[in-house]
C-alpha cells in the first residue's frame, strides 16, 4: 500500500476511509491526478444525480429549495410550504440550527424547529433540508429531514463532514465565504471518501474587498465546477448577495452559467424575519420570480445589434 496513490496523494494520506480502502480504490480514483480525485470529473465523466426523496438534483431541469431562513413558527412554514410548492418548488428549507454571527442573535428553534419543517414536509409532500452545525446534530436531524446542509461557516469541519459522510443522506455542501474552488471540492472529497456519494455542491457568495453587497456571487465557480466536478451545483442568490432586490437577476444569472438550480430564502413577512429579512423575498415575489424562470424576460431595454453579431450571422459561420 506504500506506493499505491490516489488522485495524485498517497493514498496513506487521505484519511481513514480511504486508507482502508487502499490501492482498491475503483478506477476512477486512480485515473485522477486531481486531489479531490473522488469529485473530480477526470474518472465520472457523466454528471452526477443526487436524489432526495424523489427529486433528483442535477439532471436538466433546475430544481428550486425555497423556505424560510430558519423556522420560527409551524403556521407561517406551512403556509409558505404550501406557497412555494404550488409555484414550482421541489424542496423546502429552514435552519433549526442557526450559524448566527452574534451569539445575541435567534440561533434557532433547535428540535422542535426541525419537528415544525418535518410536519410542514408531510402536508406538503416537499422533501425538507436544514442546517446542522455539529456533529452531535446529525444522528437528531437525519431524522426529521431528507437533506442535510453543511452551512458555509462550517466547510472547513472535518469532523461534521465525516460525520454526514457516515450517514447515506444527501448533503448540501455550501462553499465556504473564504473558501477556494479547490478547497470546497476538498470538502467535498470529505463526505465522498467516507462513504456518502450523495453530494450537492452550492455557491453562497465569497468574501470580497466589496462592501456594497453582503458577499460577492462568484458564478465563475459554477461552470468551473461543472468542468471540474460530476457533482451538482446550486446557487443562493439570498446569501450571496444580501439584498432581495438583487435575488431575481442573479437567479437568471445562476441559471443562465449553468447551475442545477436555486435554494433561495422566503419569508410571508421579510420585515418581521427573525433572521436574513432583508434578503428574504416575500411570496408575492417568490410566484413571479419563478414565472420569470420558467420564460426569461426580454431584457429591460434593446440591446443595439451590431450586423456581424445577428444571430443567423452567427450560425452563418462568418461572424
Ligand atoms: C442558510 O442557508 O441559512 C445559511 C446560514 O447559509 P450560509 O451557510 O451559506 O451562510
Ligand atoms: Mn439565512
Amino acid at each position: 500500500m506504500a506506493g499505491c496513490r490516489i488522485g495524485g496523494v498517497r493514498s496513506q494520506d487521505v484519511g481513514a476511509s480511504s486508507r482502508a480502502a487502499g490501492c482498491r480504490q475503483n478506477e476512477a480514483v486512480m485515473a485522477s491526478t486531481k486531489p479531490f480525485s473522488l469529485a473530480s470529473r477526470e474518472g465520472h465523466p457523466e454528471d452526477s444525480t443526487v436524489d432526495v426523496r424523489g427529486v433528483p438534483i442535477g439532471g436538466p431541469s433546475p430544481v428550486v429549495i425555497a423556505g424560510p431562513c430558519a423556522v420560527e413558527d409551524e403556521d407561517a412554514l406551512l403556509a409558505t410550504g404550501r406557497f412555494v410548492r404550488a409555484h414550482g418548488a421541489r424542496l423546502l428549507r429552514g435552519g433549526a440550527f442557526k450559524p448566527r454571527t452574534s451569539p445575541y442573535s435567534f440561533q434557532g428553534l433547535g428540535e422542535p424547529g426541525l419537528r415544525m419543517l418535518a410536519a410542514a414536509g408531510d402536508a406538503t409532500g416537499l422533501p425538507v433540508v436544514s442546517e446542522v452545525l455539529t456533529p452531535r446534530d446529525v444522528g437528531l436531524a437525519s431524522r426529521y429531514v431528507q437533506m442535510l446542509q453543511i452551512g458555509s461557516r462550517n466547510m472547513h469541519n472535518a469532523a461534521l463532514l465525516r460525520e454526514v459522510g457516515r450517514t447515506r443522506m444527501p448533503v448540501l455542501l455550501k462553499r465556504g465565504m473564504s473558501a477556494t474552488v479547490e478547497e470546497w471540492l476538498l470538502a467535498a472529497e470529505y463526505v465522498l471518501s467516507a462513504g456518502n456519494p450523495h453530494v450537492v455542491l452550492c455557491e453562497r457568495g465569497i468574501r470580497t474587498f466589496e462592501t456594497a453587497t453582503r458577499f460577492t456571487l462568484d458564478l465563475n465557480a459554477v461552470p468551473l465546477v461543472r468542468e471540474l466536478s460530476h457533482l451538482p451545483i446550486l446557487v443562493d442568490p439570498s446569501h450571496g448577495t444580501g439584498r432581495r432586490s438583487l435575488v431575481r437577476p442573479m437567479s437568471l444569472a445562476a441559471l443562465a452559467a449553468g447551475a442545477h438550480g436555486l435554494i433561495v430564502e422566503v419569508h410571508p413577512r421579510p420585515d418581521r424575519a427573525l433572521s436574513d429579512g432583508q434578503q428574504s423575498i416575500d411570496l408575492p415575489t417568490f410566484a413571479g420570480l419563478m414565472s420569470d424562470l420558467a420564460a426569461p424576460p426580454a431584457p429591460p431595454e434593446a440591446v443595439p445589434q451590431e450586423p456581424w453579431l445577428a444571430a443567423g450571422a452567427l450560425r452563418s459561420g462568418w461572424a
